[in-house]
């Protein structure tokens, strides 16, 4: 085992999480969802949802059989839903082409919808004990700073080096908790802000500790302006306060989710709204802006209340008047999210 394999290991020992619900029978199931969820969100915001998600498919033939409204429900405010779509595809790929069994070698499971390189390495790892690296945020860290790596991570020659370390690094026993040590490493002792360096059992190696610059790695992204984009909302209210409310497409923002019919500019969702409703008005509410990779949506929400006889725009199956405070088994949008809580007080 290497020097540095052992020291991570002996301080995992000592101070390593060992109670986190999917670390209680591992199966590539139960680690394979954890990892998903825990891409980008926080091992304290993920636990609920993943006991939520556990209790209602505590298998992959359950979760393959749900429907996608039953899955996006459950990840509701977790953000991300590509995961949540990718995650419900995968389980039905796995039913249907490996007989309900996950692949056990890593080519087969990075082929799977979802699931990159480290997401399978720790998969491997972490459920069955497989020598395999993995390269979450938390690893890219530690690393970047051990070895002083300059360069943003999401540069291929950066990231190249850092998964020869993430490599070279592996013991040869113990790959489960090794793997979930260098997790816990990053996320509890080298944190992004303040990295405990004097309580860190790599400190005598670490390079960065040894400049004094550990904030400087690793590098960070270039900086560059997001392009905006600007759609306008229409919030349709009848009489008995329900809001009619419209499944997105299944790709793309919110893929999935119940939202608001949108429109590019405010003629359109005007030209919509007078088809049916000639003498409707429409209120402006207070505008929205949700940041995304690659854009800043700013989403203009237009409220008209509509009369008595007025509901007859629904399209059944794609549309629906939903009541705030009722269930209805659909995952809502942010965007949703947001308006319907203001119009509570409206
Ligand atoms: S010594 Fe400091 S910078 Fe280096 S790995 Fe440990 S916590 Fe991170």
């Amino acid at each position: 085992m290497t020097n540095f394999a052992e020291r991570v290991l002996t301080w995992y020992d000592q101070h390593g999480r060992k109670h986190l619900p999917w670390q209680h029978n591992p199966t590539p199931y139960r680690v394979w969802v954890s990892e998903i969820m825990l891409q980008q969100t926080q091992v304290a915001t993920v636990i609920p949802y993943y006991q939520r998600f556990m209790a209602s498919f505590p298998d992959l033939p359950m979760l393959a059989a749900a429907s996608t409204d039953q899955v996006l429900k459950h990840w509701e405010g977790l953000g991300y839903y590509s995961r949540a779509r990718n995650l419900h595809r995968c389980a039905q790929v796995i039913r249907d082409q490996y007989q309900g069994r996950f692949p056990t070698d890593r080519e087969t499971v990075m082929s799977l919808p979802g699931i990159g390189r480290s997401t399978a390495g720790a998969m491997l790892s972490l459920a069955l004990g497989q020598k395999q690296a993995i390269l979450d945020g938390n690893v890219k860290r530690v690393l970047a700073r051990y070895h002083a790596i300059d360069g943003y991570p999401g540069q291929s020659a950066v990231q190249q080096r850092l998964w020869q370390y993430a490599e070279q690094h592996l013991p040869d026993q113990r790959n489960a908790a090794y793997t979930q040590a260098m997790m816990d490493l990053g996320a509890l002792l080298c944190t992004r802000s303040k990295p405990a360096c004097l309580l860190c059992p790599l400190r005598d190696g670490c390079q960065a500790a040894r400049q004094g610059n550990p904030h400087d790695y690793p590098g960070r992204k270039p900086a560059r302006i997001l392009p905006e984009k600007s759609r306008f909302a229409l919030v349709l209210r009848n009489p008995a306060g329900e809001i009619l409310l419209e499944q997105r497409p299944p790709t793309g923002i919110w893929g999935g989710l119940w939202s608001f019919p949108e429109f590019p500019d405010r003629q359109q969702a005007l030209a919509a709204l007078t088809a049916q409703h000639p003498v409707a008005d429409l209120h402006e509410l207070p505008l929205q802006v949700h940041p995304f990779s690659h854009y800043r949506l700013k989403l203009q929400p237009l409220l008209a209340d509509l009369g008595m006889s007025e509901t007859g725009i629904m399209e059944a199956g794609r549309q629906l008047w939903y009541k705030a405070g009722i269930e209805f088994g659909g995952g809502l949008s942010s965007a949703a999210q947001q308006l319907l809580k203001l119009l509570e007080n409206h």
